[in-house]
């Protein structure tokens, strides 16, 4: 576990003393007694962003419905083959991150959609919704595979990546304008050497979604070594220079590294096994 302890006086000792002695004691600790300790939360609400959690959230559930309505249309929304696990696996993840109070706002609504669209692969709006295709998910070797895939995308939900993207897409652009989030996705998709300026943070959040997808899954009890299979395969594949106008990832050969230094601790948060 990686959540923060806190020091406390234990309340059991007191009842074992004589009343007067009790209370007296009682009365004492609670004068001396400094203010309740709140542990600190792993993630916490960001400062200075550009919208609210809200706002983001809203234009999220816009794009979700498109994609809900295109799956409707070609009847291809829901999943078919892999619904027990996949519902048993998020259900496992999602408990996880409760567990661990990964989010303090105002809590995510976690939901796991099933697509069966050739072109979608796996992806989290900011509101707590985990979007996968079925297709990919058959392509994926092993369970633990596919709970890193679910844990990553769930890291970006709960690590706030879309708002702090748009707010830094925003510091890049005259501020006297004002935007809306959806003036930002327009301009988005209209301004290559804005999207490009924002390779750095786009990076870095999928750096910081795999180290708490890793140690998310792990926690779950999925082996971190067997969680990399889908990197490992992406790094073979991948060419020695690639040169793309604009990448929004790192290269699977950088990410991968950088997971494979996380594996000793990813495998401290694995549930020890159960006694005989
Ligand atoms: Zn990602």
């Amino acid at each position: 576990m990686i959540r923060l302890g806190r020091l406390l006086l234990s309340p059991w000792l007191l009842p074992r003393m004589p009343p007067l002695l009790a209370g007296l004691l009682a009365g004492l600790m609670a004068c001396l007694a400094p203010p309740p300790l709140r542990a600190a939360p792993l993630a916490y609400e960001p400062v200075g962003l550009g919208w609210t959690a809200e706002e983001v959230e809203r234009a999220g559930r816009g794009a979700l419905e498109v994609l809900l309505e295109r799956a409707q249309l070609a009847g291809r929304l829901g999943c078919q083959r892999h619904c027990e696990r996949l519902a048993r696996m998020f259900a496992q993840l999602v408990t996880q991150a409760q567990a661990q109070q990964l989010h303090s706002g105002s809590g995510l609504r976690w939901t796991l959609i099933v697509v069966r669209l050739d072109d979608v692969e796996a992806f989290a709006l900011p509101g707590g919704q985990v979007i996968i295709g079925e297709t990919f998910a058959d392509q994926l070797g092993s369970e633990a595979t596919l709970a890193f895939v679910l844990a990553h995308e769930m890291a970006h939900s709960i690590l706030e990546h879309e708002r702090q993207a748009l707010t830094f897409a925003r510091q890049l652009l005259p501020r006297e304008v004002p935007r809306s989030v959806r003036d930002m996705y327009t301009e988005m998709e209209f301004n290559i050497g804005l999207v490009r300026a924002m390779e750095p943070v786009l990076h870095q959040g999928e750096f910081e979604a795999d180290e708490l997808g890793l140690i998310l899954a792990a926690s779950a009890g999925y082996d971190p070594l067997r969680q990399l299979g889908l990197l490992e395969q992406e790094a073979a594949e991948e060419p020695a220079q690639t040169r793309r106008i604009v990448s929004t990832h790192p290269s699977a050969r950088e990410r991968l590294a950088r997971l494979r230094a996380l594996l000793p601790l990813a495998r401290r948060q694995m549930p020890l096994p159960a006694g005989p």
